[in-house]
């Protein structure tokens, strides 16, 4: 078995192994060839943490296994190690024999940068220009520093309910050579492009806040009862998701569904689109939503491009088991 401990990881994976592991997948699963398992999330009762397992399994990329982990609140005060623990195991596909275990902390950022950038890629207009960012915590600039690549930026404009961490997205704007400018949410029209990350249990981003032909992609929204867009704007929206079944019961289409606006059939899978199965934008006044709620197949996709990478530079650590 092959390991590769979280220290590696940072100097392994590229952005854009990234994004081609979490295009893939994604085309993947719109074409029948992966599917998801259902997420197993546990509060067990011992330092408040929340634990739990993602798994699938493509079958075009013969990838099968599972991320565990989650949330432990106290690391960070207790211990200086970060709240967020997740390691991945990969299985042999053959034989069920267990092929590889990699550390899945950066990781988990990495594939949900390259999920929005996906979106931007497939969904944003071409003549996209200023790039909005609705957060600025510890994912928000993983977020920024992916989709910056997709576009021809030439500003980056953020809002945050504390103002105090925009800095860190002036940040990432300024390693890109690009203006930033702080904006209250009525200033979002200015975007071409929205990214909302926020741990958010209620709607920040109203329909009077976005302009036409915008793509937004909703981010922070993976658990029931959280939120960052009125549904509203779902309804006016062409909407597209990782997995549908999740869109609906975790993610940011949770809210439109329940209260009547949109059916789950309304909602398309991203795949569909860079499988050239849906169109994908149809007009340039067309606003589109890409609702990533962040799945399993996305965690094995980038620790098999890893465990890959790891092997080609002699880094992976191979255990007898
Ligand atoms: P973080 O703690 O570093 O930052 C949290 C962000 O949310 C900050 O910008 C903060 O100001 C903002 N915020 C907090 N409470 C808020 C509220 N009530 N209203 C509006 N904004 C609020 O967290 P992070 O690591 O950046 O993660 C952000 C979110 O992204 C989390 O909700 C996390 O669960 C989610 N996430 C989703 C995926 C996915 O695949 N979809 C993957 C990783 C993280």
């Amino acid at each position: 078995m092959l390991i590769v401990p979280e220290r590696e990881i940072a100097d392994l994976m590229t952005r854009e192994a990234a994004f081609s592991a979490v295009e893939q997948v994604f085309a993947s699963m719109a074409a029948g060839d992966a599917y998801n398992f259902p997420v197993v999330r546990e509060a067990i009762g011992h330092e408040d943490a929340l634990y739990g397992f993602k798994g699938g399994f493509d079958r075009a990329g013969l990838t099968l296994g599972l991320k565990a982990g989650g949330y432990w609140p106290h690391n960070l005060e207790k211990r200086g190690m970060i709240n967020h623990q997740s390691t991945v195991f990969l299985f042999d596909p053959d034989t069920g024999k267990a092929k590889a275990m990699v550390g899945g902390n950066l990781l988990t950022a990495l594939r949900t940068a390259a999920a929005s950038s996906v979106s931007i890629r497939h969904l944003a207009r071409e003549d996209a220009k200023v790039i909005g960012m609705v957060g600025a915590g510890h994912q928000a600039t993983f977020q920024l520093r992916a989709a910056l690549e997709q576009r021809d930026f030439d500003k980056v404009i953020g809002w945050n309910l504390h103002p105090e961490m925009l800095p860190n997205l002036e940040k990432v704007a300024a390693e890109a050579g690009l203006p930033f400018e702080a904006v209250e949410l009525e200033g979002m029209r200015a975007a071409d492009v929205i990214i909302s990350i926020t741990s958010s249990f209620d709607a920040i981003l109203m329909e009077e806040h976005v302009a036409p032909g915008t793509h937004i992609a909703c981010m922070g929204t993976d658990t029931k009862g959280k939120q960052e867009v009125a549904p509203a704007l779902l309804a006016k929206a062409a909407v597209f998701t990782d997995e549908v079944s999740q869109s609906v019961s975790i993610g940011e289409a949770q809210h439109a569904v329940a209260q009547g606006l949109i059916r789950e059939a309304d909602i398309a899978q991203l795949g569909a689109v860079i499988n050239g199965a849906h169109p994908g934008r149809r007009s340039a006044e067309e606003i589109t939503l890409f609702d990533g709620t962040g799945v399993g197949l996305q965690d094995l996709a980038v620790a098999a491009a890893v465990v890959d990478l790891a092997v080609e530079k002699g880094i992976a650590i191979e255990v007898d088991f």
